[in-house]
C-alpha cells in the first residue's frame, strides 16, 4: 500500500504545507520536490533587498537543512514533475530525469510564472523577467552596467525594480499599457499617488504606452518602440507584466482549471482527492463581491501560507476552510504600502492623511462596511484595518473619517486582539 505525501513545488505554499502536515501530526514520509537548484527561497526580497546586494539566494533560504531532516521532510531540488499518474489510493509523480515518487497523498504548489510579451526583439540580451533567484542573479549584473532602464508594466513589482534602479543611478522609464498604475490591485486614488511618486523621484512613466518591439544592435537591446513611434533607450528592459499559474500538471490530471487550478474552500481540487495552494489556485473567497465574482486567484505569500494551511489539514482529513481576510505588502523606494482585504467593488473611500505627505491610508467601503485599506507609511492604521475585518467588527464611515482620532482607537481592543491572537 502507497503511504505519504508528495508535495510538488518547493517555495512558499510548499514548505508551509510540508510543515503544517508535520504540526498537525502527520508521520507518513512527506517529500517536497522543486525544480529549482535552491533549498526554498522567499521570492519579495527578489525585487527589492536582493538587487541592491543586500541578500543572496542563501540568505532567503526559509529553513535550514536541519530543519528539513528535524522534520523528516525530504526536499528534492533540480527535479521538475512532468507526469502524474493517479487513483484513489494514490499514485506516481514522475520527473523528467526518470526519477520516481509514489505517494499515498498529492499536493500541487506549482506556483506561476511570468507572462511573457512576444515581440519582435524578446530575445535580445538584456530583455530580463523576474520570478526566481537565478532570474533576479541576471538582473542585478545586467543592471549593474546599465544606464537606461526601461520597465515595461506598471504593477508591484515593475515599479519596485524601477524604484530601485532609479535609486542607483539610472535613467529609468516604467511603460504601462493602462492608463493607470497596479490597477489591478489598487484604487484611482492609490494609482494617482504611486503616478506622482515615482515622478517625484525621476522616473519617467509612460501610461496608455503601447510597445511594439524592442530594438537592438548585435544581439543586445538597445531601446523600446512604442505604438506612437517612440523609442526609448535601454540597456535593460525587465518585463513585469503578471504571472500565469503553472497548471500544466492539474490539466494532465484531468483536474478542473480556470485560471489557475480550481479549488474549493478547503484548498481540494475537482477529482475530490487532490489538494492545491498558493499562486496556481484559483480559490474562493470570502471577502470578495457578494452577487459578484466569488473566486480568486490571488498573488502574494500571505495567501500562499494560509491556503497551505487548510490543504494540510484538508489531506489528513481534517476539517479547514479558508476564511482569513487577503493582505500584502510592496517596498518601493522609501514608500511602504500596505493592503488588507480586497477593495473590488468599493462604492465609498475615506481618505485619511496626506498623500502629498506620502503618509496616507485609503479606506474602501462597501454598502457601508469596510472592506479594504491601502496604507502608505502607515503601519498602524494597516494593523487598524486588519485587526476590524478580521473580527467583523463594524466601524462606519464617518467614523472613520475623523481625522482626530487615529484608527487604532476606533478598532475595539477585542478586535485587535483577535488580530494579535492569530
Ligand atoms: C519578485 C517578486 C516579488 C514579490 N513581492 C511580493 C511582496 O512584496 N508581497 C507578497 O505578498 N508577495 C510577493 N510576491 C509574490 C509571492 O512571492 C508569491 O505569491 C509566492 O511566492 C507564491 O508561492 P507559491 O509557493 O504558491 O509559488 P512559487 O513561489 O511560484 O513556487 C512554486 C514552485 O514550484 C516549482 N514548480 C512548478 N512546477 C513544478 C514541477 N512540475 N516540478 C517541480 N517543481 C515545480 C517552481 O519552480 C517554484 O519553485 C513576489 C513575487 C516575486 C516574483
Amino acid at each position: 500500500m502507497r503511504t505519504g505525501t508528495v508535495i510538488i513545488g518547493a517555495c512558499q505554499a510548499g514548505v508551509q504545507l510540508a510543515s503544517s502536515l508535520r504540526e498537525l501530526g502527520d508521520t507518513e514520509p512527506i517529500v517536497l520536490v522543486g525544480e529549482e537548484p535552491h533549498a526554498p527561497y522567499q521570492r519579495p526580497p527578489l525585487s527589492k533587498a536582493f538587487l541592491k546586494g543586500e541578500a543572496t539566494a542563501d540568505s532567503l533560504t526559509f529553513r535550514t537543512h536541519e530543519f528539513y531532516s528535524e522534520h523528516r521532510i525530504e526536499l528534492v531540488t533540480r527535479e521538475r514533475i512532468v507526469s502524474i499518474e493517479r487513483d484513489a489510493s494514490g499514485g506516481v509523480a514522475t520527473a523528467e530525469s526518470g526519477r520516481r515518487f509514489e505517494f499515498a497523498r498529492l499536493a500541487l504548489t506549482t506556483g506561476a510564472v511570468p507572462r511573457q510579451i512576444p515581440f519582435d526583439g524578446s530575445e535580445l540580451e538584456g530583455v530580463s523577467y523576474l520570478r526566481t533567484a537565478t532570474d533576479a542573479a541576471l538582473l542585478e549584473q545586467r543592471l549593474a552596467s546599465a544606464t537606461d532602464v526601461v520597465v515595461v508594466g506598471g504593477g508591484f513589482i515593475g515599479l519596485e525594480v524601477a524604484a530601485g534602479a532609479r535609486a542607483a543611478g539610472k535613467t529609468v522609464t516604467v511603460l504601462e499599457a493602462a492608463p493607470r498604475l497596479v490597477g489591478r490591485a489598487v484604487s484611482e486614488a492609490t494609482s494617482a499617488f504611486y503616478l506622482a511618486a515615482h515622478r517625484r523621484r525621476g522616473t519617467r512613466v509612460v501610461l496608455n504606452a503601447q510597445v511594439t518591439r524592442f530594438l537592438g544592435q548585435h544581439d543586445r537591446v538597445t531601446g523600446v518602440q512604442l505604438a506612437s513611434g517612440d523609442v526609448i533607450p535601454a540597456d535593460v528592459v525587465l518585463i513585469g507584466v503578471g504571472v500565469i499559474a503553472r497548471t500544466e500538471l492539474a490539466e494532465q490530471l484531468g483536474l478542473m482549471v480556470d485560471n489557475g487550478i480550481v479549488v474549493d474552500a478547503s484548498a481540494l481540487c475537482s477529482d475530490g482527492l487532490t489538494v492545491a495552494a498558493g499562486d496556481c489556485a484559483n480559490l474562493p473567497n470570502p471577502s470578495l463581491t457578494p452577487g459578484g465574482i466569488d473566486r480568486l486567484r490571488l498573488e502574494s505569500v500571505q495567501n500562499a501560507v494560509e491556503q497551505a494551511k487548510v490543504a494540510a489539514a484538508t489531506l489528513l482529513g481534517l476539517p479547514a476552510v479558508y476564511s482569513t481576510v487577503p493582505w500584502f505588502w510592496s517596498d518601493q523606494a522609501d514608500l511602504k504600502l500596505q493592503i488588507a482585504g480586497l477593495s473590488g467593488g468599493h462604492d465609498q473611500i475615506v481618505l485619511r492623511g496626506d498623500p502629498e505627505a506620502e503618509k496616507f491610508s485609503v479606506l474602501y467601503y462597501r454598502a457601508g462596511q469596510l472592506i479594504a485599506a491601502d496604507c502608505v507609511n502607515r503601519p498602524l492604521d494597516f494593523i487598524a484595518v486588519r485587526a476590524i475585518l478580521h473580527s467583523g467588527q463594524h466601524l462606519p464611515s464617518d467614523r472613520a473619517a475623523d481625522l482626530t482620532v487615529p484608527l487604532k482607537k476606533l478598532a475595539l481592543p477585542a478586535a485587535l486582539a483577535v488580530l494579535i491572537g492569530k
